[in-house]
Parts: structure tokens; sequence; C-alpha cells
């Protein structure tokens, strides 16, 4: 197991401890750390490999922030999001602390102002990307200097098994050896026991300490709309849009359902922002940027649109369209509230929109023979007259006579298990020659359980638009955690748990006694046991008061507040309350006083 369920404390003679509140205080202007922040620092500190999941807004960058300020030598923060780097940068250096960053985006005078505080050793945080480190000289320059901590951010996207894997994390591991193996701090919002468990393996740290403060956010309220065909659903997402109040989420899962939602609110008259990756760079900053001002109050978008997008008060989420799991809908809707105020999170379920992701997932995943041929290819030298040159995925193309689409997914395959590189030109190499068909039967292997889990996931968001339950609980059992909340009494169906009680228990005051009922109706048996219809209020010995949701022969099913159900044997449930109950009162409540 590498959930650590008890810390193992350190001694609390540590020097850092003398210095932290100070610290805390005095650069960050906090008063003191939250639960989960402390756990994880004391371990970070005892140079333990940690694993902090914790719920967005918990605050996780503090996690490495003190212990950067704390620890000899540099911390590298390895992050996917380009976008927050700068911000995070600019705060720290307002703090007075040293940071840089180094990516894609840095200007050429930025970055060799950050390599100088680099090799000077000046540079307390150095942020950057998994690409980055990838690149052999920067982390040789990294080498030449003590590197205390390393901190993988979003370290979900090291896992195939998480919502958003990214190639390009697992060459973290490699650098981790190659900076003399400093601390390790893994950051997630999203974890299941198998993305723990690869993230360690893919980092190379063993064993994980894990403090998890738990992913349930009761500021947010979950519910669910039924919708019968597309017009019903879009219908549905305006009015939602135009009752709403505050900034907005509305996420389709492809780029044409997203401009169909943004079309329908422009005739609406409801002016909204519209992201997606088919837009140009420059023209998704600008949208980006207008929502995070405030210029735009809703945005449409894919998933595209929001990793590391950090407007607090974002109000509601709507989703137009279910995404491929519970993992992504609880990222995507999660969003919504970060400031811990109220915030609705709402899916439109329509069954078909399953088939959408089904369609995703068909093209995740090469055929065999796509795989093995394209392998082959490789091997050779291409055709003349460009025999000598190296391939391109148009050369493939050309070659096998395959569709581009299906080339493109065995090729990222490939790519992905590291048996082919491609540069930025688009050239080809061979990077492990000479697998035979067992080798590269075992790489599809791998990606064959990945499918299999895919489609489980599937099962579980289809699941989730459909069920009576809790949404919370439904939520939080894909993560192992659902011990954490019995009903969160806000969603949609613990609201009409509620109501129903409400109105059960109304009407059972102006019923008539159930045996009266039964009396009147033709062949009743008088000696049965009571018969129970649906919807009734009962009471169940040690479980309290509930409704009944089905009976028959077998027993009776009760659902009780929290939207949990249990089937009873019909003697144990007692028709509720106050008909029958009132004569076993001892002392019966004097009427009108
Ligand atoms: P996460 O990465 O977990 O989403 P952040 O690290 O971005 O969260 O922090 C979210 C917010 O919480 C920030 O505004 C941060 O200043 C604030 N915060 C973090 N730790 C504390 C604390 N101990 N006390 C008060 N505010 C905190
Ligand atoms: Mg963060």
């Amino acid at each position: 197991m590498t959930r650590a369920s008890s810390l193992r404390k350190i001694s609390p003679h540590a020097p850092w401890r003398a210095s932290l509140p100070g610290l805390l205080r005095r650069t960050f202007g906090l008063r003191q750390l939250r639960v989960g922040q402390e756990a994880a620092i004391e371990s970070v500190m005892a140079d333990r490999p940690t694993l902090a999941v914790m719920p967005t807004g918990a605050g996780k960058s503090l996690c490495y922030q003190l212990p950067a300020l704390l620890r000899p030598g540099a911390t590298l923060v390895v992050s996917p999001l380009i976008a927050l780097m700068k911000d995070q940068c600019d705060k720290l250096r307002e703090l007075g602390i040293e940071a840089v960053q180094l990516n894609s985006a840095v200007s050429a005078e930025e970055s060799s102002a950050a390599e100088a505080a680099i090799d000077s050793g000046r540079a307390k945080i150095i942020f950057t990307t998994p690409e980055r480190l990838a690149d052999n000289g920067f982390v040789d320059r990294l080498a030449r200097r003590r590197t205390g901590l390393l901190v993988v951010d979003e370290a979900h996207c090291v896992s195939q098994w998480g919502h958003d894997f990214r190639p390009a994390f697992l060459e973290i591991g490699a650098a981790v050896e190659r900076l003399g193996r400093p601390a390790v701090l893994a950051l997630t919002a999203t974890a299941t026991e198998s993305v723990i468990e690869d993230i360690a393996k893919q980092l190379g740290v063993g064993r994980f300490d894990v403090i998890n403060t738990g992913m349930y956010r009761p500021n947010l309220h979950y519910r669910v709309l039924q919708v019968t065909n597309e017009d019903d659903k879009l219908g549905r997402a305006v009015s939602i849009v135009a009752a709403s109040e505050g900034a907005g989420l509305v996420y389709a899962a492809t780029v044409k359902g997203a401009e169909a939602v943004h079309a329908a609110l422009a005739a609406a008259g409801i002016e909204a922002g519209l992201y997606h990756g088919r837009l140009g760079a420059s023209a998704r900053r600008e949208q980006q940027e207008a929502f995070m001002r405030g210029g735009v109050r809703i945005m449409v978008a894919t998933n595209a649109f929001g990793l590391g997008i950090d407007k607090t008060d974002t109000r509601f989420v709507l989703h137009y369209q279910m995404p491929g799991g519970l993992d992504a809908y609880y990222q995507e809707s999660g969003r919504a509230g970060r400031d811990g105020k109220d915030a609705e999170c709402t899916l439109l379920f329509l069954h078909g929109d399953k088939a959408v992701q089904q369609f995703f997932m068909a093209g995740k995943y090469p055929a065999r023979d796509d795989v093995a041929d394209l392998y082959v290819a490789l091997q050779q030298e291409r055709p003349e007259p460009a025999a000598g040159e190296p391939w391109t995925l148009a050369a493939l193309q050309e070659a096998l006579d395959r569709p581009k689409a299906k080339l493109q997914v065995a090729l990222r395959l490939l790519r992905h298990q590291g048996v082919v590189r491609q540069d930025r030109e688009g050239r080809l190499a061979l990077t492990r020659a000479g697998l035979d068909r067992d080798a590269l039967e075992r790489l599809l292997e791998t990606y064959r359980r990945k499918r299999e889990h895919d489609r489980a996931m599937l099962e579980r968001m289809v699941f989730y638009g459909q069920t009576g339950h809790c949404r919370w609980k439904v939520l939080l059992e894909n993560f192992d955690e659902a011990e954490r909340v019995s009903s969160c009494g806000s969603c949609d169906n613990c609201a009409r748990i509620a109501a129903a009680f409400a109105a059960a228990a109304a009407d059972a005051d102006a019923r008539p006694a159930a045996g009266a009922a039964m009396d009147g109706e033709p062949g009743a048996e008088r000696t049965a046991p009571p018969a129970f219809a649906r919807g009734d209020p009962v009471t169940v010995p040690r479980y309290g008061r509930g409704l009944v949701d089905a009976c028959d022969g077998e027993g009776v099913t009760v659902v009780f507040a929290g939207g949990e159900r249990r089937v009873f044997l019909p003697a144990f449930v007692r028709p509720d309350g106050r008909r029958s109950g009132r004569q076993e009162l001892p002392q019966a409540v004097p009427a009108n006083g």
C-alpha cells in the first residue's frame, strides 16, 4: 500500500521547525498552515518521497514553497502549465523569493537571465516543463548545482491511468536520477490508487508518503438534468446560462458542440467567449485573458480550456456533454467555486452522448496491424527517390496507403513507448530497432488494458448520470473515498430525497391509517404482513426513518436520508410514524396544549 495512514512524526526539535512560523508569517503573510500542508511539509523535510492529494484551492503550492526556503539547494518545479508559471514566478519574486522560469514561452533574454541565476546558485525556485527536462543540456546545467527538492505539479499527468497522461512526464524519472536523487514531492488534485502507484513507479521513488486531504468540496452542488435530444439540450443550456449569475464555464466534448452552444447563446442575446483547440494560440490567449479579467462572463469551451485556469470566483460549470470519466468530470466541474463559496455543477445528460466518448476512444488506440506495419516500414529505407532520407508521417502514409488518422494513432503509441523519436521537422527515427513480434505484442497489451480501463471509466460516468444516489458519494467512490461522505445533502438527488421525505411526512398526517386503506382494496389479505407501496414512510430499527423504494416477496427496499438503500425483511420494517406510532407512544404529546 502506498497510502500512509499515519505519518511517522519527526523530531519536534528539527531546526527548521523553529524558523517555520516566522517564515510563514513574514514571507507569506499567513497565520497558520492548513492540515494537509503541515503533514506534507513534515514529510518533505524528512526527505521522504511525498505525494499530496489535495483538492484545487487547498494550497498545494505552499507545500513546496516553504521547504524550498528551508532546504539547502534549489527547488525544481515541473509543471505542464506554462500559462501559470509566469504568474507563479512573479508572485514569488514579489515576496522576495528568487524564482525563475524556463519554458518554450520565455524570451531569449529572460532565459539567459534565468540560466545565469541557476549557474550562480541564486535561483531558489526553478519552474520548468517536462519537455525542457528532456533536454540533456538543461539537466547538465541543473546538475552542476544542488537540487534539494524536485516537485511534480499536476502529477497525475505522469500516469497512463490518469485522465491527462502526458508522455513528456515520463522523462522526469530520468531527471530525478541525474540530479542526484533530490527529495521528491508530487502534487495533484486527483489520484486513484493505481495512479498513485504508477506515479511512484515512473518517478522511481519506491514508496510515497501519501497525504490525502480528501476531495470532497461541500460548496459544490452537483445535479444532472436528463434530456431527450440535442434540441432539448441546447434549450436547457441556454436557459441555465440565462438564469445564472457570476462567471461560468460551459464544457462541450467536441468543437462542434462548443460552437453549437456558443451560437445558441448568441441567438438568445447572451454574450460568451469560445475556446477550443482549433483556435490559434493568440486567439486562445485572448479568450482566456478576457475570462480571467471578467470581461467575458461565460466561457464555452472544450477541455482544451482549463488546466491551470485559476478563476476562483467561477460560480457554475455546466457540462453540455459528459466527459470520458469521473476523474475528468471532477477536475472540470471542480473549476467552480475555488473561492470556497457556493457553486453549481450541472451535467446535461443525454445517453447518446456516450457515443461521442466512444468515438474518441476508438481514435486513441491503434489497431494491431497498423502498429506492426508502421514499425516494419520504419525499419526499411524509404523508396526511391527519397532513399536515405528520414521517414515522415506523410511519407509513411503514401508508402503504406493507410488513412493518416490511423497512422497518427499508431505513431503516437510508438512514440509514447520510446520506440520512435520525432523531431521538430517531423522527421522520424527508430530508437529501438529489432523489436520482435512478441515485444510489439507486449506494447499493444499495455494499450489494450488501458482501453479497457477507459471503457470502465466511461461506464462510471454514465452511472453517475443515471444514479439516484448522492452525486458526491458516487464521485468520491471513484477515488476510493466514499467513506468520507454518506450524503452531501445538497446535490439534486439528496434534495429530491429530502423533499420526498417532507412530502411523505405531510401526507402521512393527512391520510387515514394504512389499515383502513387496505380494507377497501379488493382482495386485500388482512392477515398478510404490512404491504408497502413506493414512497411509504417507514421506520427500521437501528436505521431510522426512510422511504420505501420497492417491495416484493423477498424484501422491502428502503432509501434513507443519505440516499443509502438497504433491503430488509418485511417484518423489520414498520409503517411510519404517527398513524400507528401514536398508540405505541407511552406519553402522547397533548394535542393543542
Ligand atoms: P492549489 O495549487 O492546491 O490549487 P494554491 O497553492 O494555488 O492551491 O493556493 C490556493 C490559495 O490558497 C492561494 O490563494 C493561497 O495563497 C491560499 N493559501 C494557501 N495556503 C494557505 C494558508 N495556510 N492559509 C491561508 N491561505 C492559504
Ligand atoms: Mg496548484
